[in-house]
């Protein structure tokens, strides 16, 4: 019989023996329909996911849904939006109740006496002239200026066929202000003009992210397994899409066969009752959907599938460890 320990030396047992006590059980927490952008392509607003549901104003009412969402099993929380930091108090909420990870455009700063080791992910969608022509203004500018050095904070990088040939600029640009990065690409949900992806741009986006890594270990952090499953939307002999998705809401979730899935997950909306789909826009054709996370999840809940020989195994440790360190598990 195969076994983790038949496929692992003992340098990757130690690594698979750190993760695999882990047992992360996230959810996603919409914290606010608002936001102080409005990007082309945000999943959030082109769905109108915004106009889905009120918002709970009572930070009484998010304590006590947070308390639940504890003892439901939830250990980490996601937060999105909307742009999370316009309201503090319920970031704050979380918090002191869950290990919780932040994502942000990064315009406001999240004051690190009050929120010492949050997790903190600021997007970025390309240099400031891509992010000009996307979202309005350069905005990493400002968000570097307000999170230089700091060693809970990472850049979420967005990249879109625009950036081909360019992305290095950004990722030293980061490496510079002493932070890390992350790379996913975009899904492309308002059809952008030139913002598409075709199997050639798949073949360069993938060689670029490799030879980031290599060339920036300390500050890229990914897995050349990653880029590959994002790049091919293949899983060893499977397509990534709808039927294979582990990150949809799990009390939504009514496919059949079931998939391998994230045990727990719901996607929650801001008046704590609604929920969503999945992690991402419900409108968004799955097959096209790029959402890194997801894809990462796919991965990880696949653990036995990866058990056929060390380097499938080994695949899927460093996906784990790279999630793991995103979300503050493990450190850099
Ligand atoms: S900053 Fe984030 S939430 Fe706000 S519009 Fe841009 S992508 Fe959407
Ligand atoms: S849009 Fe993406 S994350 Fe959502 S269900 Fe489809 S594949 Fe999963």
């Amino acid at each position: 019989m195969i076994t983790v320990s038949s496929l692992l030396d003992a340098h990757w047992y130690v690594r698979y023996k750190a993760i695999s006590k882990l047992n992360i059980r996230s959810s996603i927490y919409d914290v606010t329909n608002q936001c102080n952008l409005r990007c082309k392509g945000c999943f959030f607003f082109s769905s109108d996911e915004h106009k889905a549901a009120g918002e709970e104003n009572d930070i009484g009412a998010w304590e006590g849904f947070i308390d639940r969402e504890k003892e439901r099993g939830v250990n980490l929380a996601i937060l999105i939006g909307g742009e999370p930091t316009l309201h503090m108090d319920r970031i704050e909420a979380f918090y002191k109740r869950l290990p919780t990870y932040c994502a942000t455009n990064g315009l406001i700063k999240v004051d690190r006496e009050r929120f010492p080791d949050m997790m903190v992910g600021i997007s970025l969608w390309g240099d400031p002239e891509d992010e000009k022509k996307l979202r309005g203004r350069d905005v990493f500018t400002p968000s570097s200026r307000n999170y230089t050095g700091d060693p809970y904070t990472y850049y979420l990088y967005t990249i879109t066929p625009a950036q081909l040939g360019r992305i290095e600029t950004m990722v030293k640009r980061i490496a510079d202000a002493g932070l890390k990065v992350h790379f996913q690409l975009l899904s492309n949900d308002e059809l952008v003009d030139g913002y598409s992806w075709t199997p050639e741009l798949y073949a360069r986006v993938r060689d670029e992210m490799d030879d980031l890594m290599d060339q920036y270990p300390d500050t890229v952090i990914s897995s050349h397994y990653y880029h590959q499953i994002i790049t091919t939307g293949r899983m060893l002999d499977r397509r990534w899409g709808w039927m294979e998705c582990p990150s949809v809401t799990e009390t939504m979730d009514g496919r059949d066969p079931k998939p391998r899935r994230l045990i727990g997950f719901i996607r929650w909306a801001s008046d704590l009752e609604t929920t969503h789909r999945c992690c991402t826009s419900a409108t968004r054709d799955c097959s096209q959907c790029k959402d890194g996370a997801a894809h990462m999840s796919w991965v990880m809940v696949n653990k036995r599938a990866h058990m056929r020989s060390s380097r499938d195994l080994q695949n899927w440790i460093e996906v784990y460890e790279m999630f793991a360190k995103l979300y503050r598990f493990v450190p850099w």
